[in-house]
């Protein structure tokens, strides 16, 4: 007997012989399961992340345990940390250099509010630059409470159409961020 558990089927039409869905059930079955993160640590909290990494937590069983430290190659954006005001524009960057469709996880009070640190050089949360999909409350949270965001994300990526990214509320979400909309 064999242990390996088979992936839920989206949702179809099935037949003697056949399965048919939907091409963005398909894609979003298969982005959903290969969430690539780029680990933007500058804190305490990339030590939850560096443990929600380990053999206890796992997160490989998600299929996310390929750290990019390319952000071509990444699909999850997780700032994890304070993020000082001059550093926002490198985050930015980063974000801007990733490719679509991608995910960003604020990890922790200080990257989704500047936490405790309420003083003039750090950001007040990172969604004064660029979007956010997920917020992970705590200081520092728990790696069980990343991959309850994680679960969160690859619900978002599993049920996003293909063409969300085209339509024009995406594209005035980044306009109001200040980020040029890449055609394509
Ligand atoms: S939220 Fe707390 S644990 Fe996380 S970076 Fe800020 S001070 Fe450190």
């Amino acid at each position: 007997m064999s242990d390996i558990k088979m992936g839920e089927a989206p949702d179809g039409f099935e037949g003697a012989g056949f399965f048919a869905t939907s091409l963005d059930q398909v894609v979003g079955l298969a982005r959903s399961h290969s969430l690539w993160p780029l680990p933007f640590a500058t804190s305490c909290c990339g030590i939850e992340f560096m443990a929600t990494m380990g053999s206890h937590y796992d997160i490989s069983r998600f299929g996310s345990e390929r750290p990019s430290f390319s952000p071509r190659q990444a699909d999850i954006l997780m700032v994890m940390g304070t993020i000082a005001k001059k550093m926002g524009p490198i985050v930015k960057q980063v974000y801007q250099q990733m490719a679509e469709p991608k995910w960003v996880m604020a990890v922790g009070a200080c990257a989704s509010s500047g936490g405790i640190f309420d003083s003039y050089s750090v950001l007040q949360g990172i969604d004064r630059i660029i979007p956010v999909d997920v917020y992970v409350p705590g200081c520092p949270p728990r790696p069980e409470q990343i991959l309850d965001a994680l679960m969160e994300l690859k619900k978002m990526a599993r049920s996003e159409t293909t063409r969300r990214r085209n339509e024009p509320e995406y594209k005035a979400l980044l306009e109001s961020y200040n980020i040029p909309v890449l055609e394509g």
